[in-house]
């Protein structure tokens, strides 16, 4: 599913990330991992994960500062990954950013169950009190139905097709974020389309025909934007 939720490991010890990936892909997730610092923040750039795991002992960084100049850029929830049983007050005490924290050697099932957690937590915290009915406000009239994948205009259902609601949920999801049309290509249509950067074009402008309301906002040059209503940052 293109929708699946994603996750970017940075771990250096090689066991340790390759469990991770092989039981985070088993269990559903888009998975992408890095074996030092600087890899991972390039493809935290590039593959916009959902949440981060992050080791804090790496050879090139140090993931307690890798982890508070992360946070302090996106709103992404952080799992830090440590071996370090005495720092476990720095982690919880320096508010580092980090959502929570794992320590070494811990069971693949649990990790699986924080990564749950922090996204429920996410999602409760991004969608504020609306969370309770499934709706989202995209604007005044519009609201978002995330379990349905469907948008409402004054109650009564607006017909996107699944890609354009994928694209507007990735800009509605990253609101600070300027995306360029290959990056929106890279995230909606992944590999399996070696696509014309026209067919975003198209589809944003489809997206904003069918809502009527300029929600999704040209960044001249680069590429699109979200211009409506969030709470997420
Ligand atoms: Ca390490």
């Amino acid at each position: 599913m293109t929708d699946a939720i994603k996750v970017l490991a940075i771990e250096d010890e090689e066991s340790i990330r390759d469990i991770l990936v092989y039981a985070l892909r088993r269990e559903g997730f888009h998975v992408k991992a890095a074996a030092t610092g600087e890899d991972g923040m390039e493809l935290l750039e590039r593959f916009v994960p959902d949440v981060l795991l992050l080791d804090v002992n790496l050879p090139d960084a140090d993931g307690f500062d890798l982890c508070k100049k992360v946070s302090s850029n996106v709103r992404i929830p952080i799992l830090l990954l440590t071996a370090r049983h005495d720092l476990v007050d720095k982690v919880l005490g320096l508010e580092l950013g980090a959502d929570d924290y794992m320590t070494k050697p811990f069971e693949i099932r649990e990790v699986i169950a924080r990564i749950r957690a922090v996204l429920r937590r996410r999602d409760i915290e991004r969608d504020g009190g609306s969370r309770a009915s499934g709706l989202v406000a995209l604007s005044g009239r519009l609201e978002l139905d995330r379990p349905g994948y469907a948008v409402y205009r004054d109650g009564s259902p607006i017909k996107l097709k699944p890609k354009e609601y994928e694209l507007l949920l990735l800009l509605r999801d990253h609101p600070n974020r300027v995306f360029s049309r290959e990056e929106i290509l890279d995230q909606v249509w992944e590999m399996d389309y070696d696509g014309d950067l026209r067919t975003v074009d198209v589809h944003v402008q489809r997206i904003r025909k069918k809502l009527e309301e300029p929600l999704i906002e040209t960044v001249f040059g680069i590429g699109y934007k979200w211009r409506g209503r969030s709470r997420t940052c």
